[in-house]
């Protein structure tokens, strides 16, 4: 029996989705092909709503549609891609409850696997800047955020440690960082009234941006009018301003500044999908990768790219942005031409302009360029952001659903709960700048360290005299005296030469230690030996690195 030919949609993004929308469109018709669509999570996430998911303004399933809903006939693996093979025709991912490897066979395939925030590179922010992508980004930012409002209203000792609570910083002045900042400054200002013990005036909201003005997307009238708005309602704009790192308590910027801060956001930098570097296609700027206006992947006539991975030509040769309002436009041509390269008729060609750009500024305030030239901003441009936006959302049932959250968030106060899903956060990795103390003398030891780039020092303060006790190097390890003894830190350990560490918490290294026993009395040596003066020397029964 002939095989239908296979068409393998990887991404279930704008463009992912709306591709296979698209041919099920042709199915319907009477197409005879099978669609595949490959994606994370069995969600699609309407992206321009995320940033009201911060401040709760909609509910939180309300920015997600469930693709098998969309996409009666596309069989849906939710799954990781981990490999291509363009040579073999396969696409390989990620296994499920069983570990054997999960292979489809494709005679087309659609890369539509969008960007990622690559923070590699940039001192820190892999640790401990949040990025701004999908549905969990946003929630953790979420939980984030209200977690440090709930510790600023009870720490009264530590003014550092308040004011790191209560500076927000989001980096990234484009459309995405600006609505970021806008929902996160309403929110914060607005639920910080249920708290007693906050002041609103303590509360510090920081947006950074390269450039000299933010939203270089849109005319300058309309940026200034985002700007001016921002400003007024409390958000402290930094214009030329580049965050080159982050520590667990600051931003650090190019020329040596810092601002205090638990809280970073950064929207910036934005790179395809890390897959697709190593597939032999052309790439453009970016390390995008390089389409026709056909949509076909350079050279390929059964590979195809779209969206934010692609860089697409528009008709006047220029890159189509990177914005939901084109990934759907080239999907809908490139299933077009998958289904016209099958029975060989004539390519269609991409020929979209664009619609025009808006940005939501919080407050039922945003900011429209329209077709024709036309600028519109304040409430007039929100009501049509609003009123856009949710005639694009798919499905009826989550139409009505927004415009009910919509509604009921002009009565009600902004929702306060932060939804703890996870439990421990297991092995994780922290960055430290010199002079930070990683952990102070007479602190809780709630974690063990290994030193796996840079360096630091240990400190003991007898009376008032600090006495420097070592030096810790690449592959030390440093803090499970405390741990074991059940005490308090003997030392402040503080790093001298930028500083990667991985963590290990007290629960998981307690199992660890119970359960293996050669690993315990690997660190009982180390312990004894700093007891005995040989390297540090601290610690004693009471008081413990
Ligand atoms: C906060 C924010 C606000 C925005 N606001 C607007 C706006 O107002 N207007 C506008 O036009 N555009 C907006 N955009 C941009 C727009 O959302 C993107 O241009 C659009 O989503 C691109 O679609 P895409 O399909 O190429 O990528 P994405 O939508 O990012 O989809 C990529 C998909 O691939 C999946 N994926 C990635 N890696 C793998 C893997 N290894 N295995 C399986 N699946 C994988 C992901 O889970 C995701 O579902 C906004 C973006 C953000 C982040």
């Amino acid at each position: 029996m002939k095989q239908r030919p296979r068409v393998v949609i990887l991404g279930g993004g704008f463009a992912g989705i709306y591709a296979a929308m698209e041919l099920e469109k042709a199915v319907r018709k009477g197409e005879d092909i099978e669609i595949v669509l490959v994606n994370k999570e069995n969600y699609f996430v309407f992206q321009p709503m995320l940033p009201e998911v911060i401040s709760g303004t909609i509910g939180i399933l309300d920015v997600v549609s469930p693709i098998r809903r969309l996409l009666p006939r596309t069989d849906l693996h939710v799954r990781d891609v981990e490999e291509i093979d363009l040579e073999k025709k396969l696409v390989i991912t990620s296994p499920g409850f069983r570990p054997h490897p999960h292979v489809i066979p494709f005679d087309h395939l659609v890369l539509a696997l969008g960007s990622v925030t690559d923070f590699r590179g940039l001192r820190g922010l892999p640790e401990h800047a949040f990025p701004f992508k999908n549905l969990g980004d946003a929630l953790n930012l979420r939980n984030h955020v209200i977690r440090a409002l709930d510790e600023a209203s009870i720490e009264r000792h530590d003014e550092t440690l308040r004011k790191q609570l209560l500076t927000f910083v989001v980096a990234g002045g484009g459309f995405s960082g600006v609505e970021v900042v806008a929902e996160l400054n309403d929110f914060v200002r607005e639920v910080a009234r249920s708290y007693p013990g906050l002041d609103p005036r303590e509360i510090r909201i920081v947006l950074l941006h390269g450039g000299e003005r933010i939203l270089p997307e849109v005319a300058e009238r309309l940026a200034l009018f985002a700007q001016d708005i921002l400003m007024r309602r409390g958000v402290e704009i930094r214009l030329k301003t580049v965050l080159e790192a982050a520590t667990g308590d600051a931003a650090i910027l190019r020329g040596g500044e810092t601002i205090p801060t638990k809280t970073l956001v950064s929207t910036v930098p934005s790179f395809p999908h890390p897959l697709l570097e190593a597939l032999p296609l052309a790439k453009g700027k970016n390390r995008r990768l390089l389409a026709n206006r056909h949509l076909q992947a350079e050279g390929r006539t059964d590979v195809w790219a779209l969206g934010d991975c692609a860089v697409v030509p528009q008709t006047d040769g220029t890159p189509s942005p990177p914005t939901a309002q084109h990934a759907i436009r080239q999907a809908a041509v490139a299933a077009h031409n998958i289904v016209a390269t099958l029975h060989g008729r004539a390519l269609r060609t991409f020929d979209f302009k664009g619609l025009g750009k808006m940005g939501a500024l919080g407050h039922r305030s945003a900011i429209a360029e329209l077709p024709g030239g036309i600028k519109v901003s304040g409430f007039l441009a929100w009501w049509i952001w609003r009123s856009i936006y949710l005639v694009k959302l798919p499905g009826w049932g989550r139409r009505l659903r927004v415009a009910s959250a919509w509604s009921l968030d002009l009565l009600l106060p902004a929702e306060l709960v932060q939804l703890k899903l996870g439990g421990s956060r297991g092995v994780t990795q922290e960055h430290f700048e010199p002079g930070q103390e990683v952990f102070r003398q007479g602190d809780l030891g709630d974690r063990v360290y290994l030193v796996m780039s840079g360096q630091a020092e240990v400190w003991r303060s007898v009376d008032g005299v600090e006495e420097c006790l070592g030096q810790l190097e690449p592959g030390d390890w440093f803090g499970e005296m405390a741990l074991l003894n059940e005490t308090t830190r003997g030392a402040t350990v503080r790093c001298t030469k930028a500083m990667d560490a991985l963590i290990l918490p007290k629960s998981e290294f307690s199992v660890l230690a119970a359960n293996l026993p050669d690993l315990r009395r690997s660190f009982e040596r180390v312990m004894e030996g700093r007891r005995g003066g040989a390297g540090m020397g601290v610690g004693g029964k009471r008081d413990s690195v």
